[in-house]
């Protein structure tokens, strides 16, 4: 069965172009980038381009690239690693209620080293209150870590002006861009980014494989103790393919993005309006406008989410109830909490995500379904 995707937020099909300059570090560039011999500076010297590549699609300098294992990875490595080098200023953290688990629960663990957490709360639509951010601020606040889009509802936070809020009090700024990443304009010097996590499998690159960028003068520990490997920071023989393979997806990212944006807005605000019109008594979760471009969030109301996931893939349609990483619990998504949605409808939701791979008729064939799908649950209910 030809399978229709719709989950490009839990993971994108890697290009071609990406694959193709990938293959030759598995079986001919195969040396370690540590090594003097010329298989080894090849390797080196691929690794120093995808750096390079990294750094220009948000603005920084190529030696503000750290390579990790994950985006979960330069999360942890974001808040662990900046609250312990910088516990001399200070031990309070400020996040928010909607993170991606690899902050949240970083954040717990900081709490047991005795440091002390704000989650701010988000309103109906997922934004932050810059008041309430404010008003967190203590002497004693050493980094603030707030999530440039959100990977279940689409929001886009006001980046900027936390930023700004941030460096007015000199506290540390990081923020979560493995979503925005590709899809939203970013510019770490003209914004005010302190440290920002990117990885690889949501630009349509590899899996197993992300950056954290890192403003140069900023103290950060290691979370992985080991080899030399880049500049002390994060010990391990490199990812070498992923590594040219990020490299490649961010410089894709890069060159494609307004055509990206252009493409995979046009597919959500078609499909958003056609479900509206087409289907009664649905809630679009998350901003109407200020959302990611292919992010697509719905409340079908009197509809268990679970069931309609599985009629969809039963038809070969890969959609997702709220966040993937919480398929499986019983536990409402914390998200869809966190902007008030009733547990009734918080477990009637589902999220769509278009990549650059689906088509106009692929959006066509997902309503047509939906529709149909809606309809008989809502019968049956
Ligand atoms: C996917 C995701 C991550 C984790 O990235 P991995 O590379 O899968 O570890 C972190 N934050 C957000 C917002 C994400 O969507």
């Amino acid at each position: 069965m030809d399978v229709k995707y719709f989950d490009n937020a839990a993971t994108t099909r890697v290009k071609q172009e990406v694959l193709k300059e990938m293959i030759p570090y598995f079986e001919i560039e195969y040396g370690n980038p540590s090594a003097m011999y010329s298989i080894g500076r090849n390797s080196k010297r691929a690794i120093e381009e995808a750096r390079k590549n990294v750094a220009e699609l948000i603005n920084a300098n190529s030696n503000e690239i750290i390579f990790t294992g994950c985006g979960s990875e330069s999360d942890n490595m974001a808040i662990k690693g900046i609250a312990m080098a910088n516990r001399d200023k200070g031990n309070h953290i400020i996040t928010s209620k909607i993170e991606h688990h690899a902050i949240l629960d970083s954040c717990k663990s900081m709490e047991k080293e005795g440091f002390r957490v704000t989650y701010l709360n988000v309103d109906e639509n997922g934004m932050i209150d810059l008041e309430e951010l404010e008003n967190a601020i203590s002497s004693d606040t050493i980094l603030i870590s707030i999530m440039f889009a959100n990977n279940e509802i689409g929001t886009i936070q006001p980046i900027e002006k936390i930023a700004k809020i941030a460096k007015n009090h000199n506290i540390i700024f990081h923020t979560d861009c493995v979503q925005a990443c590709g899809n939203v304009l970013i510019d770490v010097k003209c914004m005010g980014i302190d440290s920002l996590s990117i990885s690889g499998h949501k630009i349509y690159g590899p899996k197993g494989i992300g950056a954290l960028y890192l403003k140069k003068g900023i103290k950060i520990n290691k979370l992985i103790d080991g080899g030399h490997q880049e500049k002390n920071r994060r010990a391990g023989t490199e990812n070498v393919a992923g590594i040219v393979g990020i490299g490649k997806a961010c410089k894709i990212a890069k060159n494609n993005f307004n055509y990206h944006c252009d493409y995979l807005k046009k597919l959500k605000d078609y499909f958003i309006n056609e479900v509206e019109s087409k289907i009664p008594d649905v809630k679009l979760n998350g901003e109407r406008n200020n959302r990611l471009p292919g992010n697509v969030n719905f409340s079908f109301k009197g509809v268990d989410g679970q069931t309609l996931l599985f009629k969809l893939d039963q038809i070969g349609i890969c959609a997702s109830a709220g966040s993937a990483c919480n398929t499986g619990s019983q536990e409402p998504s914390h998200v869809l909490v966190a902007i008030g949605l009733e547990p009734e409808l918080a477990y009637s939701s589902l999220r769509v995500t278009f990549g650059e791979n689906n088509t106009m008729e692929d959006v066509d064939y997902l309503i047509e379904n939906l529709e149909k799908i809606v309809k008989d649950l809502r019968k049956e209910a």
